[in-house]
């Protein structure tokens, strides 16, 4: 299962983009968003965000 971001919680601060080990988290036209072909939910985006925005699709 892919993560995904609720853009009303997201404060585009960047961290999980760089965080992702697959780069699956790009600044798409409304906000970030996570790639759920390439996720491999590993977790490490949903630690690294100050405000609980990721979790799972
Ligand atoms: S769960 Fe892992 S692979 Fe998926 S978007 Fe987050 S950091 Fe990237
Ligand atoms: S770490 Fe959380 S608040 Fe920061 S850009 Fe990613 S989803 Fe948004």
């Amino acid at each position: 299962m892919a993560k995904k971001i609720d853009l009303d919680v997201c404060v585009a601060c960047g961290a999980c983009e760089g965080t992702c080990p697959v780069e699956a988290i790009s600044m798409g036209d409304d906000g970030y968003v996570v790639d759920a072909d390439a996720c491999i939910d590993c977790g490490a985006c949903v630690d690294v965000c100050p405000t609980g925005a990721i979790a799972d699709e």
